[in-house]
């Protein structure tokens, strides 16, 4: 019950959904961009570059190239793929999960990086955005100041880009309320 309060929430208003917390005037401002039917084109051309990634492996080459030119000391990724079950709001666009197993005497910890598959979708710089926030948690768990300047490193311009990501899933909610596919 309370799932579909917040589906007809996010439905009337998916500014809300994907920027509740940012300043009212902003979200006024994205309203009439949607409203006006601009946002898209908006996005389009600031974004204007695709990708093509479509499959776990080839997502899995993508992520080691960046791992290996920023952070090759990092541990070692053992999975990355693409996830249809997450659920995608603000907080949980990707995950970093390490699982740790005795083997052979050992500990060792298996990490898995997963992105929500509608990134497949989405423009070059967004899909590396979450790529890069999961990849800075292998040096940083918390969002702090390290954590961000990590970010802001392997991708430059990264805050912009994660401000903008929340505006495309705002728009990709507007085109396609709930109920109308995945
Ligand atoms: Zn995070």
């Amino acid at each position: 019950m309370a799932d579909l309060v917040a589906a007809a929430a996010a439905a009337t208003d998916p500014c809300r959904a994907f920027l509740g917390g940012y300043p009212a005037p902003l979200l006024d401002q994205v309203r009439s961009l949607l409203a006006d039917g601009t946002l898209g084109q908006h996005l389009a051309r600031r974004y204007p570059e695709a990708h093509a990634i479509r499959s776990d492996g080839a997502l899995y080459a993508h992520v080691s190239a960046l791992k290996a030119r920023h952070l090759r000391n990092a541990p070692a990724l053992s999975k990355v793929a693409f996830d249809n079950r997450l659920q995608v709001d603000r907080r949980a666009l990707g995950t970093l999960t390490a699982v740790s197993r005795v083997q052979g005497g050992k500990l060792t910890a298996k990490r898995e990086v997963r992105v929500a598959a509608l990134f497949k979708d989405a423009p070059a710089a967004m899909l590396d955005m979450i790529v890069v926030h999961e990849l800075a948690h292998l040096k940083e768990r918390e969002h702090n100041k390290p954590f961000y300047a990590l970010c802001e490193h392997m991708q430059p311009g990264y805050h912009q880009v994660e401000f903008d990501t929340r505006l495309w899933l705002t728009w990709r909610a507007a085109a396609a309320p709930a109920g109308a596919g995945g």
